[in-house]
């Protein structure tokens, strides 16, 4: 049981026992044909542990590919049964779940663009009641952890333990490097809520990409994610989705055995101690900047009460513009980011803000 009463169970036993953890297939399932190339070409890497192929695509805008429908569902259970290895799909209502579940798929994915609605969510929860079947959840397309522990929240109040998570990133207006953003702190808010969620990272959805793959899978797993759903195609530049960022099997490969697979704990003395010595430092480096900052706050509310004695303002933009100015100096000259020095003097200057208004709006006590 979890703080947010999740009942959890890994979604397989290769769950546990693998590092990284890796699905692929197409984005879509086409035809049968490359359906089974591309799965028999996957199960030749040796590196893949189950098959997935969306099989009800949900499109941005209409009059594209939309998938197979049932028949493919047929071909991805044939691809599973030639290559021995678990499939799944994505379902977004309790018809796609009444027909994976007729046709035997082995477990299913909610996309994206269903976590991000309750209703769609309920009832594909209500589907799956009284059936034991694993289930991951893709994270919401806008950035809101508490959505995506919603879903699988719901999952799990219909009965489904076998329970992952998979990070595919944010969508923004803002146009950046990646087709969904990242936002890795969301990544990391669910895993601190739920730690014995496992979660997975969707670097295909992510970049948008082929060429970002490896870098966004590198870093899933140096951020200690337990795997990867990557998707791949036969002739990726034919695909009739997703066309940008799948991969072929063989490169599918490649990207896997370059992987750097580091552990999260190491039982080696040296690196326990070293790392021990290190974190004490950190300590009490933090210990020091919390009683700088409280002693910071305790003159920013001496100074409230001046300003409020003299009838100032709060806000003196050219002193913030000092501020901001001198410290960014100093502080690149010191090789800190300027990015981070920035964020946090602003935060500081926030708190100073609250901290002189709680003083100019206090009533005055009475004698
Ligand atoms: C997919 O996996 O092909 C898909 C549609 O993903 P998402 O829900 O992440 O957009
Ligand atoms: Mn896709």
């Amino acid at each position: 049981m979890t703080k947010k009463g999740l009942q959890l169970e890994p979604i397989a036993s290769w769950m546990k026992t693998s590092r990284p953890v890796i699905i692929s297939g197409p984005c879509s399932a086409e035809t049968e044909e490359q359906t089974i190339a591309t799965a028999k070409q996957i199960a030749a890497t040796g590196k893949v542990h189950a098959l997935r192929a969306g099989i009800w695509k949900p499109r941005t805008r209409p009059g594209q590919y939309e998938g197979a429908g049932d028949v493919g569902l047929q071909w991805l259970i044939k691809a599973g049964k030639e290559t021995g290895l678990p499939v799944t799909t994505e379902v977004a209502n309790a018809t796609h779940v009444e027909a994976a579940l007729k046709a035997g798929v082995n477990f299913l994915w909610v996309g994206a663009r269903t976590t991000v609605n309750p209703f769609s969510v309920q009832e594909v929860a209500d589907a799956l009641r009284g059936v034991d079947i694993p289930v991951l959840v893709k994270n919401p397309i806008n950035p809101d952890v508490e959505l995506w522990l919603g879903a699988l929240e719901r999952l799990n109040k219909a009965g489904i333990t076998k329970l992952a998570a998979i990070h595919r990133g944010f969508s923004s207006f803002e146009k950046g490097p990646f087709r969904n953003a990242p936002m890795w702190d969301l990544a990391i808010e669910l895993k601190t809520r739920v730690p014995e969620l496992d979660m997975i990272c969707d670097p295909s959805h992510i970049a948008g990409n082929r060429d970002l793959i490896a870098f966004i899978s590198q870093k899933a797993l140096d951020l200690d994610m337990a795997g990867l759903m990557i998707e791949s195609h036969i002739n990726p530049d034919a695909a009739w989705s997703d066309a940008k960022q799948q991969v072929t099997p063989a490169v599918l490969g490649k990207i896997v055995s370059e992987l750097v697979v580091r552990t999260s704990s190491v039982e080696n003395k040296t690196f326990k101690d070293t790392l021990s010595i290190l974190r004490e430092q950190i300590d009490q480096l933090d210990d020091e900047i919390m009683q700088k900052l409280s002693q910071r706050m305790k003159i920013s509310e001496k100074i409230g009460h001046y300003k409020k004695e003299n009838n100032v303002t709060i806000l003196q933009v050219s002193r913030w513009e000092e501020i901001v100015q001198t410290r960014i100096a100093l502080c690149k000259a010191m090789g800190l980011n300027e990015e981070f020095t920035n964020d946090l003097l602003k935060l500081i200057h926030h708190e100073s803000i609250q901290v002189q208004t709680k003083v100019m709006n206090q009533v005055a006590e009475r004698v």
